[in-house]
């Protein structure tokens, strides 16, 4: 080892403070530098990846964050039972805990990270913005003073001009904040963000922005040593957001100068040398094109720690910033000054989340029957495509913790290269038993304005209208998934005896079937409606191309199976190669231009289950009771918010299915309540 720092001690046994995906990404690097891996667990996480992949493995609680991941003494005292002399604290959990810090500290062991005084600089982002205008860093206009009174806020507000963002004070990571356009909606938005930071925070203090309306969010990658030197890895653009909170990621950013660059890295560097910071840190910015606007850039935080996307910064700088990160916690010298880093090429970061794009992302939980990609069967170069991923097949996704499953990271020569190995790469991978925004993230990054770098931070809200429209498939994506629902249906009728059968489905016969195929979510249509197509298959056996009859027109189609999910569809000679899968009825394909789902089923076999209007809303998820907004009996109209739960640490309003008025309510506020649950009685207006 080379110079050390007096005040570090070396260490060989480093303890990784987190779960999932992180705790994976820094125990590979660990182990890679020979040191020894300790992870810590939860109850719930006893047989999680990445507790199968360190040498050692600590118990720390109950399931509960705060009863495990969350508990300072129990995560010291694993470090001390396994002979740890530092910790890596990954992201959210313990990274940015001063208290933890300075536990350590007490305790003798290193903390991968800032000192804690840095951490408390940064933590506030009330005081952080005070610091930041004295160290000369350009401050989005607003107010950040200490002085909380509602009416004050309100003024605030008011002379800034709306729209305003109110944000926590204590916040992170999208929590507790709220975009207020006018000054009516304030004081509701203000309890609302004050309620939401409280149960994630423990704290209700707030500060005031501008709401800038076309910002990119671009953020600066820094380290700092501990012998004074810091230098910035250059940036990268986090645009794509739903909610706040990042979707995609790229470095570098797209339209950056070169001047630009050099001072928002200055900035950034100024920023972290001016709270004497050590290790890895961002500097996070927006940069504002909105009109008038030539790209200002203004101080948003500092994240104290290594962020969710820094692969991106490692793709094209070729550096791994958990190395550099263990190096400076070991008292070393940053590995490499300014100018002797480098952009090559460009990367993207998609991060693959358990949730249901088309029920207002909601997050979702059960077992993963298969997670995995093939870049082989691809044609995908595993030197510029990297999954870090906290799962494995076989694993369960549970309700306890962030959604968030794995990271996809490419790189390229250009963005354009890279973008269509993302593309083909999303294709790849395989994700089933877990509802999971993979397809999501595949209309973003097919996107033509997104292709086309026409990028700010409401990216996603602009171009909902054909990120979330209803699919128009042509006839190759109905007579593929006819084609895959007509052999399952062959083969299930072949494997049964031939003599039980009475629906006329006869071996050596020429076999016509009918099925109708609709989008998933038009299932309750029947085959009049013009939702739904109907196609007739008929084959003289099963060793035949099938006859596909669909809207007049006919095909000769084929099924072949490849390896894996991979089939080949061929319509009239026209070969295409696709992921095929199944989720009960609805047929799943995937090639790097999207995903088709369609529901299908054998038309003589049709149960007309009427449908009645809704008269009970079920929670859809486990969680809490937050507040009751309107009276039974008192007479709502479809869509008004009717009450707020919690779950996951996020609200959800449920809102009016229709016309009418709640009968009663099943719960009170504060109420926990499960998945399935009937939250109340709603009785639709006449
Ligand atoms: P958190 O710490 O909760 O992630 P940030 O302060 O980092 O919150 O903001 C998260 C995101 O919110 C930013 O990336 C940006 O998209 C948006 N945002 C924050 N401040 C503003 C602002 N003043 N105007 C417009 N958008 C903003």
């Amino acid at each position: 080892m080379s110079q050390t720092d007096s005040r570090t001690t070396p260490f060989d046994t480093l303890l990784v403070a987190n779960r999932g995906e992180i705790a994976c990404r820094v125990m590979r690097t660990a182990r890679a530098m020979g040191l020894r891996t300790v992870a810590v667990y939860s109850d719930a996480d006893a047989n999680a990846r990445h507790v199968r992949e360190a040498d050692e493995a600590v118990r720390l609680g109950p399931a509960a964050a705060r009863e495990s991941y969350l508990k300072v003494e129990a995560v010291v005292e694993a470090a001390k039972r396994t002979g740890a002399g530092a910790i890596h604290p990954g992201y959210g959990f313990l990274s940015e805990n001063g208290a933890f810090v300075e536990a350590l500290d007490a305790a003798g062991i290193t903390f991968v990270g800032p000192p804690a005084s840095a951490i408390a600089a940064m933590g506030d982002k009330s005081a952080a913005k005070a610091r930041m205008a004295n160290a000369g860093v350009p401050l989005v206009p607003g107010y950040h003073g200490d002085d909380q009174d509602d009416a004050l806020l309100r003024r605030e507000a008011d002379n800034i001009g709306y729209p305003v963002l109110l944000k926590a004070s204590a916040g992170g990571g999208g929590k507790g904040m709220r975009v207020v356009e006018s000054g009516e909606n304030f004081q509701a938005a203000l309890d609302g963000c004050r309620r939401e930071s409280q149960a994630a925070f423990g704290d209700t203090r707030m500060l005031i922005e501008k709401y800038l309306t076309q910002p990119r969010h671009v953020e600066v990658q820094v380290f700092c040593d501990s012998h004074g030197n810091g230098v910035y890895l250059f940036e990268r653009d986090c645009s794509v957001q739903r909610r706040h909170q990042k979707v995609l990621e790229e470095a570098p950013a797209p339209g950056m100068t070169a001047e630009l660059r050099r001072e928002m890295g200055d900035a950034a560097v100024r920023a972290a040398k001016e709270i004497g910071y050590v290790g890895a840190g961002t500097v996070e910015f927006l940069l504002d094109f909105s009109q008038g606007q030539d790209g200002s850039f203004y101080f948003m935080e500092m994240n104290t720690r290594l962020q969710v996307e820094h692969p991106v910064t490692e793709m094209i700088t070729g550096q791994d910033l958990v190395e550099w990160q263990l190096r400076v916690a070991m008292g070393e010298p940053l590995p490499l000054q300014q100018d002797e880093l480098t952009i090559t090429g460009h990367s993207f970061e998609a991060r693959l989340y358990a949730e249901d794009p088309e029920q207002d992302f909601l997050p979702a939980t059960g077992t993963l029957t298969r997670f995995a990609m093939d870049l082989k069967g691809a044609g995908l170069d595993p030197r510029q495509v990297r999954l870090d991923s906290g799962v494995e097949t076989g694993d369960v996704v549970s309700m306890h913790y962030d959604p968030m499953l794995a990271k996809l990271i490419v790189h390229g020569d250009d963005r354009d290269q890279a973008l269509a190995t993302l593309n083909r790469a999303l294709a790849a991978l395989d994700v089933q038993g877990v509802v999971t925004n993979r397809a999501f993230l595949q209309r973003l990054a097919t996107h033509p304005a997104f292709k086309a770098c026409e990028l700010d931070t409401r990216f996603i809200e602009k171009n909902e209208a054909t990120l979330f429209a209803p699919k128009q498939y042509g006839i190759e994506e109905y007579a593929g998934a006819a084609l895959i629902g007509l052999n399952q249906l062959a083969r299930e009728c072949e494997s049964d005896s031939p003599w039980d059968r009475h629906d006329g489905f006869r071996l050596n016969a020429p076999h016509t079937i009918r099925i109708s195929l609709c989008d998933p979510a038009h299932v309750q249509d029947d085959e009049t409606s013009e939702n739904v197509v109907i196609v007739e298959g008929t084959r003289a056996s099963g060793a035949d191309p099938w006859d596909l009859t669909i809207g007049g027109e006919t095909l000769t189609a084929r099924l072949q199976h490849l390896e894996g999910d991979a089939v080949a569809v061929t319509l009239n000679g026209h070969r295409r190669r696709l992921q095929a899968r199944r989720d009960g009825n609805v047929v799943v394909m995937v090639d790097p231009r999207g995903e088709t789902r369609l529901f299908w089923r054998r038309i003589d076999a049709i149960d007309h289950g009427h449908h009645e209007a809704e008269s009970t809303l079920t929670a859809p998820m486990h969680g809490t009771v937050v507040a009751l907004l309107v009276e039974a009996g008192q007479k709502v109209e479809k869509g008004m918010p009717l009450m707020v739960m919690e779950a996951m640490k996020m609200e959800h309003t449920m809102t009016a299915p229709a016309d009418g008025h709640v009968e009663s309510f099943h719960f009170n506020a504060g109420d926990t309540v499960g998945q399935g649950d009937v939250l109340l009685e709603f009785a639709p207006a006449e």
